[in-house]
């Protein structure tokens, strides 16, 4: 029988903890202590003061299953969700580490064994690349591990492309960084897509598991690369991506987890075709969702509540076309609780609550949902290729249609959005409220919500992130 995710966390920590790793719990989705982060999106943020050298845990090794969110912020795979056999917004990421300690050499060898020895993947599905000037890596892949050299690819720095392959990791303009090597595994030529670093990599067919940082400089403000005193490994590998595999399955919606969830929306949706894209958006998302309260967010207007309200305002979209009018995204929690529950006992624990806030949330958008599709549609039957701006506004303003939503669903119609339109609008309406006096519409959470929220201090972003934060509007 196939492993289960449950046994593949397990599996991984044990592999780790047998090389001397110190294992430890997830961070929550909120950084903490990290104004600059929207949310944790990688399995390295609750270290990141450890890697600039503010932090000394008190070990030199650390595993650990971290949660991951990609939506808003810098990396933000809202839009690949549905689209992709490989993206989530809600993901598990497996990570290693050493502070200091051991370097490529071992990374390198400890990921190949775990992959090829443990869990038996055949080595000839197996590419990796490296960073385009590491020889190092280059070398010990070829060398030691004897993976052919037209088994490695080299790439390079791909900045400003953000669905290519991009090689060198930095933490922020200056800091740690250093070169990558990245670990894929080959699905099979039925399928779509090109190796790492050729023209249709985008595809699934080569689908990337295994992110292996090498931070070994510290970027000077001038842009120099000055070595580290203690270079450091980094590793993330997709749990979901990682169970396909193992599962003898393609993309991360069929793992055992995946076809749950998508059975239990099935049935609460009244919907007979499991491959229905939108009973994967959902699974995806009441994932996204119940940890996002679980971490101390609530649906709101701004920041993190707001990616929180565009999130399960998509899944009620999804559920409102598969005929489902009623609030039933709630009722997807007890299942989650069934196949994650034993890894995150604070799902079972905060059950009650994560629903109420999610069902809050649905009967708000209940009222205008219906009106607002009725109104799109209009719209888009005068449209000519795109979406005014107006109409994208108005459908914000009045019915609550977030602006990415409305992209989302001219996409599936082959349409677009006038997205500067729609911020001359937004900003129309500012000015307008300034001028009379009112100020921005704080949140619409029941208060009595509000009051049980864990506090969490929200300081505003900054850097790049701030960015992030207009768009979200
Ligand atoms: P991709 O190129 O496929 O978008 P990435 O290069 O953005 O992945 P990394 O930032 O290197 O991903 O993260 C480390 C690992 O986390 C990836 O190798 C992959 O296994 C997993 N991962 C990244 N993004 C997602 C996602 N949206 N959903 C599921 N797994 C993901
Ligand atoms: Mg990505
Ligand atoms: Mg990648
Ligand atoms: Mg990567």
């Amino acid at each position: 029988t196939p492993l289960s995710t449950q046994q593949i966390r397990s599996d991984f920590l044990e592999f780790f903890r047998g090389k001397a790793h110190t294992i430890v719990p997830s961070a929550p989705l909120v950084p903490a202590n990290d104004p600059t982060l929207l949310f944790t999106n990688s399995g390295m943020v609750q270290f990141k003061n450890v890697f600039l050298g503010s932090e000394k845990p008190g070990y030199v090794r650390a595993a650990d299953v971290q949660r991951c969110l990609r939506a808003g912020g810098k990396h933000n795979d809202l839009d690949q969700v549905g689209y992709t056999a490989r993206h989530h917004t809600f993901f598990e990421m497996l990570g290693n580490w050493s502070f200091g300690d051991y370097f490529k050499v071992e990374a390198i060898e400890w990921a190949w064994e775990l992959l090829t020895r443990v869990w038996k993947l055949d080595p000839e599905r197996l590419l990796v690349t490296v960073y385009q000037t590491d020889d190092e890596a280059f070398d010990i892949w070829n060398t030691r591990i004897g993976v052919p050299a037209d088994r490695i690819v080299r790439i390079g720095d791909n900045k400003g492309a953000p669905f290519a392959s991009d090689n060198f990791w930095q933490m922020a303009d200056t800091g740690p960084c250093g070169p990558c090597t990245e670990i894929f595994y080959d699905h099979g030529p039925h399928i779509p897509g090109g190796p790492p670093g050729s023209p249709d990599e985008d595809g699934d067919r080569f689908i990337e598991i295994w992110n292996l940082v090498f931070m070994q400089f510290d970027r000077q403000p001038d842009g120099n690369l000055l070595p580290l005193p203690a270079p450091c490994v980094d590793t993330g590998m997709g749990l979901e991506r990682i169970a396909a595999i193992l599962q003898g399955v393609h993309g991360n919606y069929e793992i055992d987890l995946f076809r749950y969830l998508i059975a239990q929306a099935a049935a609460l949706t009244g919907t007979e075709d499991l491959g229905n894209k939108s009973l994967r958006v959902i699974a995806d998302h009441i994932r996204a969702c119940s940890f996002l309260v679980i971490d101390g967010v609530l649906p709101s207007n701004e920041g993190r509540g707001y990616v929180l309200r565009r999130i399960i305002r998509r899944a009620l979209r999804h559920g409102w076309m598969l005929g489902q009018k009623q609030p039933f995204f709630h009722r997807m929690l007890a299942p989650l609780i069934e196949v994650m529950g034993d890894a995150y006992p604070e799902l079972a624990a905060k059950r009650e609550f994560v629903e109420r806030a999610l069902k809050a949330e649905e009967e708000r958008f209940a009222e205008t949902l219906d009106s607002g599709m009725r109104i799109f549609d209009e719209v888009a039957a005068r449209a000519a290729g795109t979406i005014p701006g107006e109409d994208a506004f108005r459908l914000y303003d009045t019915y609550g249609f977030p602006v990415d939503l409305t992209a989302d669903i001219a996409r599936e119609r082959g349409l677009e959005v006038d997205m500067a339109g729609f911020q001359a609008a937004m900003e129309r309406q500012r000015e307008t409220a300034r001028a009379s006096g009112k100020f921005g519409g704080g949140t619409t959470l029941p208060a009595e919500l509000a009051a049980q929220l864990a506090p969490t201090v929200f300081l505003g972003y900054e850097a790049t992130e701030a960015d992030d934060v207009e768009v979200l509007a």
